[in-house]
C-alpha cells in the first residue's frame, strides 16, 4: 500500500527570489489555445454556487464559472442568455437523460465550455456522451469532464475527447462520498498522480480546497485551475436566499448528493454521498476573488516564480508532521 498526501501535510518550502513586486506576477492560466483566464479559479457547478450571477462575477475578477444542470434546459439557457456581451461561460450537463439535447440547446444560448458533471467521470456512460457530444457538437466547443482520481482515468477522459479534467473525488467539504462507499484519493495525491499524465489536456483542482494556501499547492504541483465550492459559498452572487440567525445573514451550501438537493431537484434520494450546511455571509465575491488572488501571487512569489510554469518547475515540496500541521495553523497561546 502506498503512502498519500493531501494539502495539509505538505508545504512548499520559500526560494531565493529576485521578485520585487507581485505586481509582475502573472497567475494567468488556459484551458486551450483559446480559453485564457486571469484567475485560475472555476466555480463549481452546484445549486449553491453557480447561476448567472456568479457567472458574471467570476468573470469580472478573472475566472470562470459553470452554471449548474438542476434546473430544466430552459432555466440553465437563461441564465446564459442574461449574461452581459462577450462573457465567457460554463454550463453543466451529465451523461444521461436530456443531456444531448442540452448541450445543443446551450451552445445555441452561448455556452463556450460545456462540463460534463458526474460523481465518477471514468465510467462507460462519460466516453459514450463524450463520443456523441463530439459528434454533435464538434470539436470547436470546449469540454471539461470529471470527476476522476487516477492517472489512468485522466489519460481515458482526455482519450475519450475531453480538453479539460476535474481531478479529485470524495475531497469536496459537503462530500461524504468516502464514508459512505469508502472510494477516493486524497485530493493534492489525484492532482500529483494526474499531473504526470503527457497528455495536453487541462487540470482542475476540485474539492478540498478551502485556503488560499492550498490553492498555491494545488497550482505548484501542477493543477491549471481550481475548482471551488465551499470557499465561495455564502458569497452575495451565491443563489438562494438568506437566512437570519441572531440577527446574523446566512446562505445555504450543500452537496449535490445531499438528501436535500437530491429532494429538490429530482423529488426522492438514491445514493446519499453529500451534507447540506449554513455558511455566514461572505460579501461579494469580488472581494473573495481579490483575496485568492494577492494569496496566489504571494505564494509563487515565496518560490520566486513569476508565472505558474515557473511555479511548476521550481516548487519544493515537502511532507509535514501532526506538529508542523499544528505550527502552520495560528496558535497564540494566551496562557503558559
Ligand atoms: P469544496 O470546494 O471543498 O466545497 O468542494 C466542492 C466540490 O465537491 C464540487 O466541485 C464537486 O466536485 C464536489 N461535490 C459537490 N457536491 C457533492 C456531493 O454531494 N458529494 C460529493 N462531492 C460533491
Amino acid at each position: 500500500m502506498r503512502d498519500t498526501v493531501t494539502f495539509d501535510d505538505v508545504l512548499l518550502v520559500p526560494q531565493y527570489s529576485e521578485i520585487v513586486s507581485r505586481k509582475s506576477i502573472s497567475i494567468e492560466s488556459s484551458l486551450d489555445a483559446k480559453l485564457s483566464f486571469e484567475l485560475p479559479v472555476v466555480s463549481s457547478p452546484m445549486d449553491t454556487i453557480t447561476d448567472s450571477h456568479m457567472a458574471a462575477a467570476m468573470y469580472e475578477g478573472g475566472g470562470l464559472g459553470i452554471i449548474h444542470r438542476y434546473n430544466s434546459i430552459e432555466e440553465q439557457c437563461k441564465h446564459i442568455e442574461s449574461l452581459p456581451h462577450g462573457c465567457i461561460v460554463g454550463a453543466a450537463i451529465g451523461v444521461t437523460g436530456d443531456y444531448l439535447e442540452r448541450s445543443k440547446e446551450l451552445v445555441m444560448a452561448g455556452a463556450n465550455v460545456l462540463c460534463i458533471d458526474v460523481a465518477h467521470g471514468h465510467h462507460a456512460l462519460t466516453r459514450h456522451a463524450l463520443k456523441t457530444l463530439r459528434n454533435t457538437v464538434g470539436y470547436d466547443i470546449h469540454i471539461m469532464a470529471g470527476n476522476v482520481a487516477t492517472l489512468k482515468a485522466f489519460n481515458d477522459l482526455a482519450d475519450w475527447g475531453a480538453n479539460s479534467i476535474r481531478v479529485g473525488i470524495g475531497g469536496g467539504s459537503i462530500c461524504s462520498t468516502r464514508i459512505q462507499t469508502g472510494h477516493g484519493v486524497p485530493t493534492l495525491q489525484s492532482v500529483i498522480d494526474c499531473s504526470q499524465s503527457d497528455r495536453s489536456v487541462a487540470l482542475i483542482a476540485d474539492g478540498g480546497l478551502k485556503t488560499p494556501g492550498d490553492i498555491v499547492k494545488a497550482l505548484a504541483c501542477g493543477a491549471d485551475f481550481v475548482m471551488l465550492g465551499s470557499m465561495l459559498a455564502g458569497t452575495r452572487e451565491t443563489p438562494g436566499n438568506w437566512v437570519y440567525n441572531n440577527g446574523e445573514r446566512y446562505k445555504s451550501y450543500r452537496g449535490m448528493a445531499s438528501v436535500e438537493a437530491q429532494i429538490d431537484w429530482r423529488g426522492h434520494t438514491s445514493s446519499v454521498e453529500g451534507v447540506s450546511h449554513t455558511v455566514p455571509h461572505k460579501g461579494p465575491v469580488k472581494d473573495i476573488l481579490k483575496l485568492l488572488s494577492n494569496g496566489i501571487r504571494s505564494g509563487l512569489s515565496y518560490s520566486g516564480a513569476l508565472n505558474l510554469k515557473e511555479m511548476r518547475a521550481k516548487a519544493k515540496l515537502i511532507k509535514q508532521t501532526s506538529a508542523g500541521q499544528i505550527e502552520s495553523h495560528t496558535h497564540i497561546k494566551h496562557r503558559y
